[in-house]
């Protein structure tokens, strides 16, 4: 039987961090990992969606040239070039995360693992048992397809997008979250007809509402035909091609039909109810501030618990877990502020408080919001505007939020998210010299209110 401080089950974003800063505190880990090292972000998630984002993008710098004396001729798209590139830079990835494992000294098991309580973890590869003083579960989610739609194992989710071989003409797309439109809006850019059926008025739900109807038009006007207030009810082959029914009785015919309507957390088949750990509504692992679950040594981070499914957050508990497990940390709080990009064309970039969340909140606040054409427009001749607000509290002159759409959202966030995480004001920002000329220098140029919300002190 062999003995480890710490198994970790899932070598994604949190499980990796946690092992290697665990076995850097000279615990004696082990991970186990069914799949390929590197989990969902880099396989089969964010890194490969962002080159794909970015080669999406080049047709557009192409036809932009025109308008800066660029004359390019015959420029054609590859599915398959692109696709071979992406694959050779994932598995670049996939051996330096393995590197780096075996660096710090961690033993990597190529294995399903399951849970037997006691400590115990069987690696389903081998029927071998081992016993680990702590475990850590690092499992993951999974896209939600296993509904009762009519033909739903004709549709697609992320996992297989990943793996189209072509690129397909015509795609419908269900859903309207980061997901669903990150996908929908680069196979627009890569030239496929792009249907978006979703049940609500407007894309992204729990966004800022400006932002939502904002980059609903941005998205309408890059050719992409969005189907609001509708949904899915049923797919069927018909010949080579698709026919999908909608909840409006319409039908679309399509390529591929791709499902983006959420991620469940890993926990099945696990052992959680032998061990016992607690899960919630949503199938995640119920932890505490210190990623304990409800069974004594079991812990867990990233997307199979119960927060934001983000890369960073998983990395952020996987490496606050390890330090408070190994390196006698006492409790380390999360980030309350979570800066996200959704990486759309244009891309959208959010952090803090929305304007309706603010309000909600405290009642009284500013809102400072510009929307104007970005510089290259001028000789491009794209039509597209950038959105930009700030939200600040009226007591304190506090940043509550700022979010955008336009180009180098993510980028700008970022940044925004250390000036409000630092508890900027909105005079920091005004008291800050532009750089000029840019795009973000409207940051620190917004000066009047464009509207002050709440009841007057007067009233
Ligand atoms: P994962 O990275 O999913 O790792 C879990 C690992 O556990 C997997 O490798 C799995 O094979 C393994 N596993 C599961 N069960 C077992 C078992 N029983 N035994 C052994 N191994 C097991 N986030 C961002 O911040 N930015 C983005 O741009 C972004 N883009 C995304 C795009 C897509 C298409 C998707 C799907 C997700 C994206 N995300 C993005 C979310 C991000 O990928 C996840 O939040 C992050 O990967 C979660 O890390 P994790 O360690 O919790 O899980
Ligand atoms: P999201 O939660 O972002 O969006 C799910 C979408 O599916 C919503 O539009 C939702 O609609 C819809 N939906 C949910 N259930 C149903 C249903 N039964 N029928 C019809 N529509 C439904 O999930 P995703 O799958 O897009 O992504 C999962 C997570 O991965 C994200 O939340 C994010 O945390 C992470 N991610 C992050 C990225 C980034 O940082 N750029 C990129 C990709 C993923 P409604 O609004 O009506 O509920």
């Amino acid at each position: 039987m062999k003995r480890y401080d710490l198994i970790v089950i899932g070598g994604g974003s949190g499980g990796v961090r946690a092992a290697r800063v665990a076995a850097t505190h000279g615990a004696k880990v082990a991970l186990a990992e069914e799949s390929r090292i590197g989990g969902t972000c880099v396989i089969r998630g964010c890194v490969p969606k962002k080159l794909m984002v970015l080669a999406s993008r080049v047709g557009m710098d192409l036809e932009d040239g025109r308008g800066f004396g660029w004359t390019v001729d015959a420029a054609r798209f590859s599915w398959p070039d692109l696709k071979a590139n992406v694959d050779t830079e994932l598995h670049r990835l996939e051996r330096a995360y393995a590197a780096a494992l075996d660096l710090a000294a961690v033993h990597v098991e190529t294995s399903r693992a399951e849970l037997l309580g006691g400590g115990y973890v069987k690696l389903c590869s081998t029927g071998e048992e081992i016993w680990g003083e702590r475990i850590l579960i690092a499992t993951g989610a999974t896209p939600i397809n296993d509904d009762d739609l009519i033909g739903r194992s004709l549709c697609a989710t992320s996992d297989d997008f990943f793996n189209w071989p072509l690129q397909p003409r015509r795609v419908l797309v269900q859903g309207a979250g980061y997901i669903a439109l990150e996908l929908a809006c680069l196979l627009a850019r890569l030239g496929s007809e792009v249907n978006v059926v979703f049940r609500a008025d407007h894309v992204l739900r729990g966004f800022d509402q400006e932002l939502r109807e904002h980059l609903q038009g941005e998205l309408t006007a890059a050719g992409i035909r969005l189907l609001p207030r509708a949904t899915l009810t049923g797919v069927r082959r018909d010949g080579q091609a698709l026919r999908a029914t909608l909840s409006d009785a319409s039908v679309i015919t399509a390529d591929a039909v791709l499902r983006a309507i959420g991620r469940r957390p890993n926990t099945r088949g696990l052992g959680l109810a032998r061990a016992g750990v607690t899960t919630d509504h949503r199938h995640a692992i119920v932890v505490d501030e210190d990623f304990q679950t409800s069974a004594r040594g079991i812990y867990a981070v990233g997307d199979v618990g119960n927060r934001v499914q983000l890369t960073p957050m998983a990395i952020r508990e996987g490496h606050l877990f390890a330090e408070i497990a190994f390196a006698g940390h006492t409790r380390s709080a999360l980030p309350s502020l979570v800066p996200t990009a959704v990486f759309t064309t244009p891309e959208l970039g959010t952090v803090g408080e929305t304007e309706e969340e603010a309000v909600a909140r405290h009642g009284q606040v500013d809102v400072y919001a510009i929307q104007f054409r970005p510089m290259k427009a001028a000789l491009s001749g794209r039509t597209g505007k950038c959105l930009m607000k700030l939200i600040a509290r009226r007591a304190d002159d506090r940043i509550l939020g700022a979010h955008l759409v336009g180009p180098d959202a993510a980028e700008m966030i970022q940044l925004l998210g250390v000036a409000i995480t630092m508890g900027a004001r909105k005079a920091d920002l005004d008291a800050t010299l532009a750089v000029h000329p840019t795009g973000a220098e409207e940051w620190v140029t917004l000066r009047t209110p464009t509207r002050r919300l709440g009841q007057s002190e007067a009233a």
